[in-house]
């Protein structure tokens, strides 16, 4: 069950549309004065190398964050930049990879529990959870953010993010961010993420819930997006839809058996209900210029919807 870890896929396109997007969600919900609660049930190991053993062997960050910050400052003076004027959120994005490494590298990526953690705010108390149930990925995530030093602010638990999540809804401050990014490597993570959503939003229906998920040939990625628009609709709630394909480039081999969610990925989508209400313009200018960077062709694209 725990092959997955996510130091493979860290900085891919997958990880540059989540974490764009988590930013600039988690930018709007801390404008308001009241505390947040953030939960990422699907915590991941936090901090990763982008030139460690893992990330090096598959090498996909640099058909996601690194081709992205080549293209708004390419490396050697005099280079022109494929992207000059990007995105508000992507520069944000780029400028909170930034903040982890030294200044002209990029060696360092933060995952979602480091991200989520630079934007909380102390004077507002702000809380983080964290699950994480793989042995040697929980064991990392608490020691890395054992360094941050941050007390009560964040808490990690090796536990099942479903199940965990629910003693936290709803939030005493009325005010919740829910990450839901699991591995999809069993089937069962999709008909488990619905049910998550379907309780989640009985219990605290205002909360802000944000779903990755891979676009993948397979029956249950499909339907998952259709079933999350679903129960939005029913409880009411505003939602908003966004994939980003970067297609298969020349001389791509489908490798029989590989992960789905691995090298093999194209394309993935994100899930927002509740979103902030800026979330779709933002998106607007920044998935062109992501597709424009990031596509290598066949199949390469973008889509946004959004209910109301
Ligand atoms: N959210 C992270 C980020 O953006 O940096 C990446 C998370 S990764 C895609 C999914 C993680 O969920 C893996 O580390 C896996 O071990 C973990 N996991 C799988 N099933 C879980 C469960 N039921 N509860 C908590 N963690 C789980």
């Amino acid at each position: 069950m725990f092959s997955y870890r996510h130091a493979f896929h860290a900085g891919n396109h997958a990880d540059v549309l989540k974490h764009t997007m988590l930013i600039a969600i988690l930018r709007h919900l801390t404008q308001k004065d009241a505390a947040l609660m953030v939960v990422d049930t699907h915590a991941g190991a936090g901090l990763y190398r982008l030139d460690g053993d893992y990330a090096g062997t598959s090498g996909e960050a640099a058909d996601g964050v690194l081709k992205l910050a080549m293209a708004v400052s390419p490396a050697g003076k005099g280079k022109p930049a494929a992207l000059p004027d990007p995105a508000p959120i992507l520069q944000d994005y780029l400028d909170m990879v930034a903040g982890f490494n030294k200044a002209g590298e990029l060696k360092v990526y933060p995952g979602s529990p480091f991200i989520i953690q630079q934007l909380l705010r102390e004077e507002a108390r702000d809380k983080l959870k964290l699950f994480e149930m793989h042995p040697t990925d929980s064991k990392a995530l608490a020691a890395n953010i054992a360094q941050l030093q941050a007390g009560r602010q964040v808490a990690v638990a090796r536990a099942d993010g479903f199940e965990g999540l629910k003693a936290f809804l709803p939030p005493p401050s009325r005010r919740a961010l829910v990450l839901i990014d699991p591995s999809y490597e069993i089937k069962s993570d999709y008909p488990k993420v619905s049910a998550c959503i379907q309780d989640s939003l009985k219990r605290f229906a205002t909360g802000t819930y944000v779903v990755w998920y891979p676009v993948i040939p397979r029956p249950e990625a499909h339907e998952l997006p259709r079933r999350l628009k679903t129960l939005a609709n029913q409880a009411g709630k505003p939602w908003l839809h966004a994939t980003l394909a970067i297609g298969q480039g020349e001389g791509a081999v489908h490798i029989p058996g590989e992960r789905e969610h691995g090298p093999g990925l194209t394309a993935s989508g994100m899930f927002v209900i509740n979103p902030p209400h800026t979330l779709r313009g933002a998106l607007q200018v920044a998935l062109p210029q992501l597709v424009n960077v990031l596509g290598r062709g066949r199949g390469q694209g973008q889509s946004l919807e959004a209910s109301g």
